[in-house]
């Protein structure tokens, strides 16, 4: 099996979940097959390597457990963007758009300084209205956003275009 196969066929499809009509791609599969999670973090990393990163920013909450792993292998810090009310130091907010409606995401107000190349992570990327909110964060600390990386894009829904637009180089193992 291609590589590409490998980690598509670890990923497990819901039907109707959180509602019906909807596909749930199913990470937790994947983390729980210790050849497929490695290779996915392989494979997210590579491109990476010696470009000096200094944090890794996991969106909550599936981001935080790629991200943990893409910091160690990257020798880079972690830092949580999470929803709202959960950070407990001062924070930046943004709101950010979803399928309906709108929600707001934080980051600690000292978690990345100026100029810090980092790197944002998802387990996947649809509208692109999660990861915005986030590079917007990000910017507003004055981060350098070296690049955006997921699992899975799902590339009808645009997030790959939206982020690209907003000057971001985007990278995803399966569509
Ligand atoms: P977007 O903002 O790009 O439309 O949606 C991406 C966000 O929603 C990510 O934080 C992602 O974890 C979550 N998400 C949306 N659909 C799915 C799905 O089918 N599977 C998983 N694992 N996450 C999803």
């Amino acid at each position: 099996m291609s590589s590409k196969n490998a980690l598509s066929a670890a990923i497990r499809s819901i039907p109707d979940y959180p509602k019906p009509g909807i596909i749930f791609r199913d990470i937790t599969t994947l983390l729980g097959d210790a050849v497929a999670f490695g290779q996915a973090v392989d494979e997210l990393v590579a491109p990476y390597a010696g470009l000096g990163v200094d944090k890794i920013a996991g969106i909550e909450a599936r981001g935080f457990i790629l991200g943990g792993a893409l910091a160690h292998q990257l020798k880079a810090g972690f830092v949580p963007i999470r929803k709202k009310g959960k950070l407990p130091h001062q924070t930046v907010r943004m709101a950010y758009s979803l399928e309906y409606g709108t929600d707001e995401m934080e980051i600690h107000v000292d978690a990345v300084k100026a100029g810090e190349k980092v790197i944002l992570t998802d387990d996947l990327i649809a509208t692109g209205g999660t990861a915005e909110g986030a590079v917007k964060l990000l910017r507003q600390l004055g981060a350098e956003i070296v690049s955006a990386c997921f699992v899975i894009d799902l590339p009808d829904l645009g997030g790959r275009r939206r982020l690209e637009e907003l000057g971001v180089e985007v990278r995803t193992l399966v569509e």
